[in-house]
């Protein structure tokens, strides 16, 4: 695959030409951490954070959606009509997106786009978006993405992928998208034939300062109603204070609620994220909840993102390891130890320290 230099000072100049045919989104600061968000005109992502507080699954998959609206209003001739709303889905290229990040839209896509459901909010989103991918050259300590299915060089998912050398980035280009977006910027697209190999040197260094990791090898070998009775459950869920931080931060989440909101005589039908560790989630009209407490939230994170995704998808865990949910979790619930406790499940080596 052709790989192109860009000098950093062409950068600025690059971007504000794609400007003119992309919204653009990225890393920006806000307050002492970065989040992805659409860039003002002129304004460049800052690519100096390590990754961001929250992933931009947003991007594609708004945390607050209207789907369809309505009026009730008899003079107007559409009353009574449920419409889509109306959405932009012009085209928006995601600037410094993390390899691992862009790998979660692949694993979410299994939920979004099947042969039997299609999502057509999430669909158009992401066939609008092109996504340029941001090599970690700086890993954070809580990442295991190489044991994850991933990698910081990994390039699933992704249409250019960037990395660093100082003075310049070299861009991989991948897909058709990402050739028409560096052309779009006017960086120059030959290819440079000395890059292949200062980019495999890069990965490897990069790889090797991963020192995290997760088994996942046991993981389908394990009886899943074994693995729901584990009696480690007990002691992993002790101390969730099920506020829903590790499932909002995360790329593969995507859990949601349906509410119409109604003013006057019209309303929208709203997609809004929800989280499996809220009490509300799984509530029934009558009152039962059959996840009615903790250990059965907390245990459903866990059986769905590292067994049942794995038995019914066959494509790995529903984690791509960017460790975000261990970085944020305020009573430090690790997945990667509670990974280890369900690949072991079985095998002699499952009981809790206390
Ligand atoms: S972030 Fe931690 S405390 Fe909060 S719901 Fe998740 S596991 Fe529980
Ligand atoms: S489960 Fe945690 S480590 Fe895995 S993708 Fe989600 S936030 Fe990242």
């Amino acid at each position: 695959m052709k790989i192109i230099q860009i000098d950093k000072e062409k950068w600025e100049d690059g971007l504000a030409g794609l400007s003119e045919a992309y919204r653009l989104f990225g890393p920006v600061k806000e307050a002492e951490f970065h989040n992805f968000a659409e860039l003002a005109k002129g304004q460049a992502p800052d690519l100096s954070c390590l990754n961001t507080r929250l992933s931009p699954k947003s991007i594609i998959y708004p945390q607050s959606e209207a789907l369809l609206e309505y009026t009730l209003d008899e003079s107007r001739e559409d009353h009574h009509i449920m419409k889509e709303a109306k959405t932009d889905y012009s085209p928006r290229a995601i600037i410094g997106i993390r390899p691992c990040d862009a790998k979660a839209f692949l694993l979410v896509r299994h939920n979004f786009d099947t042969p039997e459901y299609k999502d057509p909010y999430w669909i158009k989103a992401r066939e609008a978006t092109t996504m340029v991918g941001l090599a970690c050259d700086s890993p954070c300590s809580s990442c295991f993405c190489t044991t994850a299915g991933c990698g910081p060089f990994h390039e699933e998912g992704l249409d250019v992928l960037l990395v660093d050398t100082g003075d310049a980035y070299l861009a991989k280009v991948l897909t058709d998208k990402g050739e028409n977006l560096l052309q779009a910027a006017g960086w120059d697209t030959a290819a440079d034939p000395a890059a292949g190999q200062q980019l495999e040197t890069l990965q490897q260094e990069a790889e090797s300062k991963i020192s995290a990791s997760v088994a996942t090898d046991g993981l389908t070998l394990v009886d899943a109603t074994e693995l729901y009775h584990a009696p480690f459950w007990e002691e992993v869920s002790f101390s969730c204070i099920n506020c829903g931080t590790c499932t909002f931060v995360c790329p593969t989440c995507w859990c949601f609620d349906i509410q119409d909101e109604n003013s006057g005589k019209s309303g929208k039908r709203m997609r809004n994220w929800d989280s499996c560790m809220f009490p509300l989630f799984t509530m029934h009209g009558t009152g039962h909840n059959p996840r009615g407490t903790k250990l059965h939230r907390v245990r459903q994170r866990f059986m769905h993102k590292l067994k049942y995704y794995v038995d019914k998808y066959d494509v790995g865990i529903q984690c791509v390891g960017c460790g975000r949910c261990v970085r944020s979790c305020p009573v430090n619930i690790d997945i990667r130890r509670v990974c280890e406790l369900m690949n072991n499940y079985g095998s002699g080596q499952d009981t809790c320290a206390a």
